[in-house]
């Protein structure tokens, strides 16, 4: 993060503008909806940035920039077409620790203006850290098209009776899964609407009815690595959980779109190196929940493909723990589209078969003789040991020796790579490769058309 976004309180404050034409007009009228106390100073002063400056109490001094009148400035802005003079109040202004900002000169500046959705008051700055202006503008469209004209009109509402609520509600989980239900319920729908008598009268009763804080789980499938691969549910319940609890195969961007303040819980394995044990997370998301916590579990892929979700919501459901279960696209889907592997296909495969390989002393524990099918994909889901046993295993029970290999590794993630081979060389072609985990392997004649049907990775 190159700027710190922060919301600076300048009502009735001092803020100095060099500068008197449009630009300058823009700046000041930004100020003015914040309700600075205004100066502009300039040779020559627009006849409308003076009415503007002047109808609002503030000052107009036509005459060449001072030093001088940084004297008490909260804040300057520097909009003159002169660099000499944008350069001087700089670092006059650094100088006395005045924050500055020299318009559309990014050297100069202390801080820098965002894009701006504005529903007061609720009000949504976006920056590009003065990379891409417009990127931020782009991304502002969007945004604007997305959130209610009235989101300003709902929070100011709602600040009405944040005290009320607050000395109602003093637990603050209890508080808060009130303010969420209510806020996407029908209080909100009831303000949109204008209704605000019906919307007060509505709060009022669901605040006598002493709600309470119940705990629940949402078993959420975060996919194979790629943020946008995530379901708008899963995304929702990663916002509002109080605890996330995760493990290895969540990626960082993932985990990063989690509600800020939730406590993230790492409960991750590495192969043979047990971080939490099976129980223990499923009592955890027991314990957390009756708490009162909602908890997140979120889990790489689908959490029901050999996710062990299913073990971790029958505690919950034995506990009597209300849950949710998300699901997400498993490594299977996600590793075969960003690799540009058909699962199944007319001319090549009529099914696909998903395996986990667990070795048993050594050795993968497998039904061999039902995964050799001509026509069948093979998706193995596991690491990088073992491959080579059962490349061998494979070719033991008859598979083609020149049966067509995939190994994904860190698949739809930027590091993505993908070795290709055939099934009597592909562990030493894995080898060779020096790929780590995770990684997943596609057996099976699609392999082939990976060549024609890549895409991730190209320009
Ligand atoms: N529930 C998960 C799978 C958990 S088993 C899902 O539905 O995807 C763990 C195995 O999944 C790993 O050993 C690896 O084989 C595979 N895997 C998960 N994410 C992967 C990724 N991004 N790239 C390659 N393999 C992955």
């Amino acid at each position: 993060m190159d700027y710190l976004p922060i919301f600076f309180r300048i009502d009735q404050q001092p803020c100095l503008v060099v500068g008197g034409g449009h630009i300058a007009k823009r700046k000041v009228s930004l100020l003015l909806k914040a309700k600075a106390h205004v100066t502009v100073i300039a040779p020559t002063i627009l006849p409308e940035l003076q009415d503007l400056v002047l109808k609002q109490g503030g000052q107009i001094i036509e005459a060449p920039y001072q030093t001088s009148c940084l004297e008490g400035q909260r804040l300057v802005i520097a909009a003159t077409d002169n660099d000499q003079l944008n350069q001087q109040v700089f670092a006059d202004c650094e100088a006395r620790h005045i924050p500055v900002n020299v318009v559309d000169a990014p050297d100069l500046c202390r801080f820098i203006f965002p894009s701006i959705i504005d529903r007061s008051p609720i009000v949504i700055a976006i920056s590009s850290s003065g990379q891409s202006p417009v990127l931020a503008r782009l991304l502002r469209t969007r945004l604007e098209s997305m959130i209610p004209a009235a989101y300003g009109q709902l929070a100011a509402f709602v600040g009405k009776f944040r005290k009320q609520v607050q000395a109602t509600l003093p637990d603050t989980s209890v508080r808060r899964a009130f303010w969420e239900k209510e806020l996407q319920g029908r209080f909100a729908e009831l303000v949109y609407n204008g209704r605000t008598d019906e919307a007060e009268k509505h709060l009022q009763q669901a605040l006598l009815a002493k709600p309470t804080s119940a705990g629940e789980v949402y078993l959420v499938g975060a996919g194979p690595g790629d943020p946008d691969l995530l379901t708008f549910r899963a995304l929702r319940l990663m916002q509002q959980a109080d605890v996330v609890v995760y493990d290895r195969l969540v990626s960082q961007p993932i985990l990063d779109l989690c509600r800020r303040d939730a406590d993230m819980v790492y409960v991750g394995k590495a192969r043979a190196n047990h971080a939490v044990a099976q129980e223990d997370i499923n009592d955890l998301l027991v314990r957390l929940a009756q708490e009162g916590k909602r908890v997140c579990r979120l889990k790489g892929g689908d959490p029901f493909i050999f996710g062990r979700g299913g073990e971790e919501i029958e505690e919950l459901a034995e506990a009597g723990i209300p849950f949710q279960v998300v699901p997400g696209i498993t490594a299977a889907s996600g590793c075969s589209a960003y690799a540009g592997i058909p699962l199944t296909h007319r001319d090549y495969a009529q099914s696909v078969r998903f395996v986990t390989g667990h070795l048993k002393d050594g050795t993968p524990n497998l039904p061999w003789s039902e995964l050799i099918h001509e026509r069948q994909t093979l998706v193995l889901y596991m690491g990088l040991v073992g491959l080579e046993e059962i490349s061998k295993q494979l070719i033991a029970h008859g598979m083609r020796p020149e049966m067509p290999v995939a190994l994904v590794s860190h698949g739809t993630r930027p590091n993505q790579q993908v070795v290709i081979g055939e099934i009597h060389n592909i562990a030493e072609k894995v080898a060779e490769s020096g790929i780590h985990a995770p990684t997943l392997t596609i057996i099976g004649e699609v392999v082939k058309l990976q060549d024609k049907l890549a895409w991730f990775g190209k320009d």
